[in-house]
């Protein structure tokens, strides 16, 4: 939080800290939080100061989902949609195009942005993670195949 305060962001609340297990490869688990920001600059520009801030904590690019110090994600912002970069595996989607499915994600989100709703579907992250952890509760074999 300090480093978004020094590149001149405006931290308007922070997320309780959660843990989870990692997705992939890495054997470590993560502590996961959420910031609600505000900022003049668009996306593209705010993911290339996410990855500054990333490397200065030290994180290397190597494999996806690889052990690494620090992940920061753009999850939602208030112009909606945004896509840029195309098909390529540097391209920007927001919304997160995962977000809807990671519980970790949406448990710190809808305590800083109730109110907000995604763009895709209408609904809020506490409706979207309702859903989620409803899906996880349906038995195997309560599923048509
Ligand atoms: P995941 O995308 O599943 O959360 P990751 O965060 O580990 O995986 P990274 O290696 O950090 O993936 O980033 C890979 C690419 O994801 C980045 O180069 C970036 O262009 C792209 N990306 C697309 N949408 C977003 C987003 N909303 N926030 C951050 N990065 C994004
Ligand atoms: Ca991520
Ligand atoms: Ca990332």
């Amino acid at each position: 939080m300090l480093a978004l305060r020094e590149a001149g962001v405006t931290v308007l609340d922070m997320a309780p800290v959660i843990d989870s297990a990692p997705i992939g490869p890495s054997l470590r688990r993560y502590a996961n939080g959420a910031a609600l920001v505000r900022s003049t600059l668009e996306p593209v520009a705010m993911l290339g100061l996410l990855q500054e801030i990333e490397a200065a904590f030290g994180r290397k690019r190597a494999r996806r989902w690889g052990s690494r110090v620090l992940d920061l994600d753009i999850v939602l912002w208030e112009g909606g949609r945004w896509l840029s970069g195309g098909a390529s595996r540097k391209a920007l989607h927001v919304p997160h195009p995962a977000y809807r499915e990671r519980g970790f994600v949406l448990a710190p989100t809808m305590a800083i942005a109730a109110g907000w709703r995604d763009p895709l579907t209408g609904f809020t992250p506490r409706h979207l993670h309702s859903r989620l952890t409803a899906r996880a509760r349906i038995p195997r074999d309560a599923i048509a195949t």
